[in-house]
């Protein structure tokens, strides 16, 4: 590393943004449009094309009319980062910055190419309560979420047909205080620890401030998204790990271009420990959507028995020559883990099937939407105005 690139590093590490993720390749990405007088932030949360960044000079609000409104994919989300016009009124977004993760709601039709929820994600935090019983296929189904990956830079370019991340995930056990006994409870992370290979696994009690230091540390080192079901603890676990009521802290952070302080609610929160949350309404409804690609990484030992199965379009119910089948009955697949495979796949067709008419029906709102203004301008220009 030259003198130069050092002295770079330690001024990112000193950067006003350096509590939203701000490091030294960002800074190198920038680097252009710092040299045309435009500022740097982060996008904290997008409403109807404005959305408010944090900035070294505080939070802005700005419009992102630049954005390419047919490619939904390019629309800014909140984890972006962006170069401002600080000099506009109002301000504008002048470039998005390339993503380096995404998470993207898809659809299975050719037209609608992906709804973007959160970008620039370095962890997945996948909640899962104790209070009820382990059900290792919905935390399967998490991970296939999570892990469909891709980078954040081919999706700007490329309709993405998955979900896409390329995020770390992790698997937290909340409400840790509900499994007194430990012995009990070191099983039950043994047995998600099984279901999940290569993924950490700790277990939490937000009200009890247990292992929240450990997954503080997990999360510190960049931008964390919380998923699991309602219930499962993502708010108070939220709540503990900013230290504070994520309300209050809104109130109290939010601090316009002139100045003054706002109540808008954010959906990228700094961690006083170290790290950025990201809590967008999209995310929290997230286990009900598309994770085919996903499926086949957490399920990767049958996607490698399905290549040695006779025809390539094997279903694994009964053809002949299948390896899936062949590899149920010598015992060396779970009777469990097919039944959880074929289950998700299913689901997920279905929801792929739901989700898309529910895109076309909303298309179709926006349209009607776009053509009533349309009406009401050429009025106006008329003379007659609205009425
Ligand atoms: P969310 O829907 O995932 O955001 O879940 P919440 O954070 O709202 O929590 C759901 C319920 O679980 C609430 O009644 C919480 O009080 C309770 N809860 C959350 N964390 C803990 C914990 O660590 N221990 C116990 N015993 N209860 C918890
Ligand atoms: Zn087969």
């Amino acid at each position: 590393m030259s003198s130069s690139s050092l002295l770079e590093s330690a001024s990112s590490a000193s950067h006003p943004l350096a509590p939203y993720g701000w490091d030294a390749g960002w800074e190198a990405e920038f680097a252009p449009y710092a040299d045309q007088g435009l500022v740097p932030g982060r996008v904290v949360r997008v409403d109807r094309g404005l959305c408010d960044v944090v900035t070294p000079v505080g939070t802005v609000r700005a419009d992102t009319e630049f954005v390419v409104p047919r490619d939904p994919m390019k629309v800014v989300c909140t984890g972006d980062w962006v170069a401002v016009d600080p000099d506009g009124e109002p301000q504008y977004v002048r470039t998005l910055l390339p993503r380096r993760t995404a998470f993207v709601r898809s659809t299975s039709s050719k037209r609608s190419e992906g709804q973007v929820l959160a970008t620039n994600i370095d962890h997945v935090v996948i909640c899962v309560s104790l209070a009820v019983e382990l059900d290792l296929g919905r935390i399967e189904r998490f991970l296939a979420l999570a892990m469909s990956s891709s980078s954040g830079e081919a999706l700007l370019h490329k309709p993405a047909l998955s979900w896409e991340s390329g995020a770390q995930p992790v698997v937290v056990l909340t409400k840790a205080d509900l499994v007194p006994d430990p012995v009990t409870l070191s099983h039950l992370v043994q047995d998600v620890e099984t279901t999940a290979p290569g993924v950490p696994v700790l277990s939490v009690s937000a009200e009890q401030g247990e292992g929240l230091d450990v997954l503080g540390a997990l999360v510190g080192g960049g931008t964390a998204v919380l998923l699991g079901q309602s219930g499962a603890g993502k708010s108070t676990l939220a709540n503990a790990l900013l230290g504070e009521d994520v309300m209050d802290v809104q109130r109290i952070r939010d601090v316009d271009g002139k100045g003054r302080h706002t109540t808008t609610t954010r959906n990228l929160l700094a961690l006083p420990g170290g790290g950025v949350l990201i809590d967008t309404p999209g995310l929290r409804g997230v286990g009900l959507w598309d994770a085919s690609s996903g499926v086949g990484q957490v399920f990767a030992e049958i996607e490698e028995l399905a290549r040695g199965c006779r025809f390539q379009d094997c279903a694994h119910e009964r053809e002949p020559g299948c390896a899936v089948l062949g590899a149920l009955d010598s015992g060396e697949l779970p009777e469990r883990r097919l039944e959880s495979y074929r289950k998700l796949m299913r689901e997920n067709q279905r929801i792929v099937a739901k989700t898309d008419a529910r895109l076309r029906a909303e298309m179709r709102k926006e349209w009607k939407r776009r053509g009533a203004m349309g009406r009401a301008a050429m009025e106006a220009k008329r003379g007659g105005g609205p009425r």
